[in-house]
């Protein structure tokens, strides 16, 4: 199984999350008042970025403090010289702030904006700070729930149930019969795009099972010998991409149009071209950020056993 590269977004996790210290509130708030402490700061889902310095998302504390009281805060983590990173978000109105702008977090990673350990707290501060944006009602008796835990759960005072964030599990993978791969093209794709099949695992389930059930729904095809390449955590709003490659033990293609717009087989050299940009009809397949470039270059490379 190939080496999975670093160019995979959101995968460089460059803190330690100190999680056993989450509960541990004077631990937490003289870390807030640290000096070297900094902050991501995020309006509606969308991250901050100081004008003057490129994209720099890093803020001290009197900088976040200038857009008045956060509506949510989350500690991420220390970085390897042990300061400290929060995330926290404001409603609209910080938005004016002087030199500052709010840039989505995807375009921003995709066109490697911002080196990749920051484009990775990035988004585990977007998945965070959504999810509190999602869940601030108790899902069991509906009444307002507070964050505890620096950030990382939330609690009824109700009901006293505990509600932690949550992550989507997804499978990724691609199927190969020897000399070609199964690909796929969703209508939202850009025009030519074409790229490994996915789907959301589901409770009860097993990767290697989604895996089956998806490439059999979507594209009519039975496969077997599952094998896990990598994961990717994907901010959008929390998934954790599991990318895996599997064989086929058919060949025979029946599209589900609810699902794809076209799927067809793609030989090793095709697939290279489209990696390349060089497809004859200019087919293409996903940037270096996404997992499935991975996936499609290991194939295209004939790295696979
Ligand atoms: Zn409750």
């Amino acid at each position: 199984m190939p080496t999975p590269p670093h160019a995979i977004g959101f995968t460089l996790d460059p803190l330690d999350r100190v999680s056993e210290k989450r509960d541990d509130e004077s631990f937490v708030h003289a870390l807030r008042a640290d000096p070297a402490t900094r902050f991501l700061l995020f309006v509606n889902n969308v991250p901050l970025f100081k004008r003057a310095s490129g994209h720099d998302p890093l803020f001290g504390a009197q900088e976040a403090q200038t857009l008045g009281t956060p509506l949510q805060t989350v500690f991420l983590g220390r970085d390897a010289d042990r300061r400290a990173l929060f995330a926290a978000s404001f409603d609209e109105g910080a938005q004016a702030l002087h030199d500052v702008e709010a840039v989505e977090l995807r375009p921003v990673a995709m066109q490697g904006l911002v080196p990749p350990p920051l484009v990775s707290a990035l988004g585990e501060a977007r998945s965070m700070l959504d999810w509190h944006r999602r869940h601030r009602f108790c899902a069991n008796c509906g009444q307002s729930t507070d964050s505890a835990g620096a950030g990382w759960r939330r609690i009824c005072p109700n009901c006293k149930a505990q509600h932690f964030p949550r992550v989507d599990p997804v499978v990724i993978m691609l199927v190969t019969d020897g000399e070609r791969c199964l690909l796929g093209r969703q209508p939202q794709f850009l025009p030519g795009m074409y790229s490994a099949l996915a789907g959301f695992v589901e409770p009860g389930e097993t990767f290697e099972h989604a895996v089956y059930r998806e490439v059999l729904e979507e594209a009519g095809i039975r496969c077997t010998d599952v094998r896990y390449y990598a994961s990717q955590p994907w901010p959008f709003p929390s998934s954790l991409m599991i990318g895996c490659f599997a064989r086929a033990a058919s060949t025979g293609i029946v599209v589900d149009r609810n699902e794809l717009e076209d799927a067809r087989w793609f030989t090793r050299a095709e697939v290279g071209a489209m990696l390349d940009g060089t497809h004859e009809n200019g087919l293409s397949a996903p940037k270096p950020f996404a997992i499935a470039h991975h996936l499609l270059k290991a194939f295209a490379m004939n790295e696979l056993d």
